[in-house]
């Protein structure tokens, strides 16, 4: 496990090696000096999803919301509150289904909101509707273990 771990950057989408006893210590991108975790989820669009997807060794837990879903609005604070929580443990995205609809249909969005966790490129597991921060960080976790 002292193996470091890749973390993609938020801001810039380079790629860094932060080892794992490393991460809670508020790691910086060697390319852009931003903070690697700022604790707010991070709205990528398709290309930048799967540069993250790709690339990334910690696992993602995103949202796939669109703006005129009421549900998705109301849950958008809860998921911003787990991304406190969860993170530098977990990296937690936002992907707008009506901006990234190849990339929805590809992965069967069916209903949103969904969340779904990715871990090493392949997703792990999937939950639809809307739900509270506590539910969402016990899911994740549980999911990810
Ligand atoms: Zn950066």
């Amino acid at each position: 496990m002292s193996d470091p771990l890749q973390v993609v950057c938020p801001h810039c989408d380079a790629i860094n090696r932060v080892p794992a006893a490393r991460l809670a210590e508020r790691p910086v991108c060697g390319a852009c000096k931003g903070a690697l975790f700022t604790g707010k989820p991070v709205a990528l669009d398709e290309a930048r999803f799967r540069r993250h997807l790709r690339a990334s060794s910690v696992p993602l837990l995103v949202d796939f919301w669109a703006s005129w879903c009421g549900p998705c609005q109301a849950m958008a604070p809860q998921f911003e509150a787990a991304a406190r929580v969860l993170e530098p443990a977990m990296r937690l995205v936002k992907v707008s289904t009506e901006d990234a609809p190849a990339l929805a249909q590809e992965m069967a969005i069916r209903s949103i909101p969904t969340l779904a966790l990715f871990r090493g490129g392949a997703e792990v597991a999937r939950q639809a509707g809307a739900t509270g921060t506590a539910q969402i960080v016990a899911w994740a976790r549980q999911a990810a273990a």
